[in-house]
């Protein structure tokens, strides 16, 4: 017998994400996090023809209570304050601009409609191309090119449904997501799984030794890969632990925290990853929507400042989810493998999987 299964995509986007901007030239940091990124991989993604077949959504603008859902008061207020003034430093890498809450409040508004797009059973996966960022938002803290939590603010959204009673989140970005993180360290109903460039001389947060604390002790699962890690070391975490993990979680929802500056030609990070790898997270987590209680994932847009290769490495995400065969793509070249990067990282990842058994349902 023939199930009807939805199967369709939201695409959920708004102009007015692309206002915001730092005030900061090349090469500062602040600059890469910029309207093109937008504006490039929107109209990628439009004349690659992948958009076609899904449902096009203009994002809504959330309420300035939406962001209370994680965030301190304190916070919420600081960033429309200084919106309002137009410019001015919240934290690390976090700066004003005119545009900023107008910006913020939309991408929260489309990471929110996505989970309920979802929930309705409209669609069965949503992607959020929207900006600024926000994994590296916690609590009361902007910084990182981030202001507020879109994925965690939509992650609570979701779980304030009755039928939501266990989210995964799933973050491939370059970067720890350490607001993400710090925001679910203690909730023994968010799994939070991150894959990141980790440097285990100054070991900063994201080491797999963070496994979460009281109820939560065991959600909390971080894979800190070696600079230069190459796809394989990514296929190899992607199934020996991402695959296991969400199964024995077992979610109501994913949801993903899609990074892509791990891409080798990316400015910012420093891994060696291209669009393949992107394909591989969408066409597995599509695959293990369908063997767990997950009703669908959504996808948020965090870092990638290659304006040049956000487009193909979302075009790649977007055919995984639609479960079609990977796409030959113009980032596609052939680099060399360093092997010794691939034994450490798969000693990581042995680590990682020793670290989190004792969490885990068999
Ligand atoms: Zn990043």
């Amino acid at each position: 017998m023939i199930a009807l299964v939805n199967d369709k995509i939201a695409f959920i986007s708004h102009p007015k994400a692309s206002l915001h901007r730092m005030p900061f030239p090349k090469p500062h940091l602040e600059s890469f996090e910029n309207p093109l990124r937008y504006q490039m991989a929107e109209r990628y993604l439009e004349q690659s023809g992948v958009l076609s077949d899904m449902i096009r959504v203009k994002a809504p603008r959330a309420t300035l209570k939406d962001p209370l859902l994680v965030h301190s008061p304190y916070l919420v207020d600081t960033v429309e304050m200084m919106s309002e003034i137009g410019t001015g430093q919240l934290g690390e890498s976090a700066y004003a601009s005119p545009d900023l809450i107008r910006a913020a409040l939309l991408t929260v508004g489309g990471s929110m409609k996505g989970v309920d797009m979802v929930l309705a059973g409209d669609v069965k996966h949503a992607f959020v191309l929207m900006r600024p960022p926000g994994h590296h938002a916690s609590t009361s803290n902007a910084m990182g090119l981030c202001y507020f939590n879109n994925v965690a603010i939509a992650t609570k959204h979701a779980l304030q449904d009755k039928t939501i009673h266990r989210v995964s989140i799933i973050d491939f970005d370059d970067h720890h997501g350490n607001g993400t993180s710090e925001i679910f360290y203690t909730n023994p109903d968010v799994q939070y799984i991150s894959f990141h460039e980790y440097d285990f001389e100054n070991f900063g947060l994201g080491h797999y030794d963070e496994v979460g604390y009281g109820n939560g002790k065991g959600t909390n699962i971080n894979i800190p890969l070696l600079e230069t890690s190459p796809d394989i070391s990514y296929e190899s975490a992607i199934n020996r632990i991402m695959i296991p993990a969400v199964k024995s979680f077992n979610p109501d929802l994913i949801m993903v925290s899609a990074g892509y500056d791990a891409h080798y030609a990316d400015p910012v990070g420093n891994m060696d990853i291209d669009s393949r790898t992107y394909w591989r997270f969408g066409r597995e987590i599509d695959k293990i929507v369908s063997i767990t209680n997950a009703r669908g994932s959504v996808w948020v847009l965090e870092g990638g400042y290659n304006p040049f290769t956000i487009g193909p490495s979302i075009h790649a995400s977007l055919e995984g989810l639609s479960g079609n065969t990977q796409p030959i793509l113009e980032d596609q070249i052939d680099r060399e493998v360093n092997k010794l990067i691939v034994d450490s990282n798969d000693e990581i990842i042995g680590k990682v999987l020793e670290t989190i058994k004792a969490f885990q349902k068999k």
